[in-house]
C-alpha cells in the first residue's frame, strides 16, 4: 500500500469497507473520487453526512424516514386498514417498487434467530400488537423472508394476531416467474405445491 499517499490509502481502505466492494474496486472508485471536480466531490462527502444526521425510523411504522412520520404513513391516500409486515426497509422498498400494495407498512428490523440471540423484544412486535389495538387494522400481511427465520417470525406473529379480529395472511412463495421446475429446489416446489390455485 506504500505506492498512494496516506490520505489516497485511507480512502482506499474506507472504500474497501463497503459491501460487495474488494480492494481493486476500491482503488477504482478512489480514483474517481480523486478526479472529481472540487464541488461534486463536497456535495457527494456532504450527502453521506447528511443521511447519518438526518435518516431515523418513522415512530409509526419504523421504516426510514427524515421526519418523525414517514411519507408512506403520511399519505391520506394509503389504505390505513391494511399493514404489510416487512424485516427491513429494503424489503418494504422491493413491495413499493413492484406498486404492489397501497396499505401502510410495519417494519420490524429484523426476523426471530435464536441462534443469534434476537427474540421477540428484538424486534417491532410489541409496537405492532400495540398498533393494531390503538387503530382500525382490518387485514395483515406477513411479508418476512421466506428462510427459516422469516418463517418462525412469521408463525409467531401468527400465533399472537389470530386472537385478534384481522384477517392475516402470509405472501405466497413459489416458482419464479420465467422460472423452470428442472431448476426449482424441493422446499420450493412444494411450497408451490401447497399454494396452489385452482383455475377459473
Ligand atoms: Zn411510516
Amino acid at each position: 500500500m506504500g505506492y498512494y499517499p496516506a490520505s489516497l490509502t485511507g480512502l482506499i481502505e474506507n472504500l474497501s469497507k463497503l459491501p460487495g466492494i474488494g480492494f481493486k474496486t476500491a482503488e477504482r472508485l478512489a480514483m474517481h473520487i480523486l478526479k472529481m471536480p472540487y464541488n461534486e466531490a463536497s456535495y457527494f462527502s456532504d450527502s453521506i453526512m447528511e443521511v447519518k444526521k438526518k435518516v431515523g425510523f418513522c415512530s409509526e411504522c419504523f421504516s426510514l424516514s427524515d421526519n418523525e412520520i414517514c411519507s408512506i404513513c403520511a399519505d391520506p391516500l394509503r389504505h390505513d386498514s391494511t399493514l404489510c409486515i416487512t424485516e427491513q426497509p429494503a424489503d418494504m422498498i422491493v413491495i413499493e417498487k413492484a406498486g404492489a400494495f397501497k396499505g401502510l407498512y410495519h417494519i420490524l428490523g429484523g426476523a426471530l434467530s435464536p441462534i443469534d440471540g434476537i427474540t421477540p423484544s428484538d424486534i417491532k412486535i410489541k409496537e405492532l400488537v400495540d398498533r393494531i389495538n390503538k387503530n382500525k387494522i382490518t387485514e395483515v400481511i406477513i411479508a418476512t423472508n421466506t428462510n427459516a427465520e422469516g418463517e418462525s417470525t412469521a408463525d409467531y406473529i401468527a400465533n399472537i394476531l389470530k386472537s385478534k379480529d384481522v384477517k392475516l395472511s402470509r405472501i405466497a412463495s413459489g416458482i419464479p416467474v420465467g422460472g423452470e421446475l428442472k431448476y426449482i429446489d424441493q422446499i420450493t416446489l412444494k411450497k408451490a405445491m401447497d399454494a396452489r390455485y385452482a383455475i377459473e
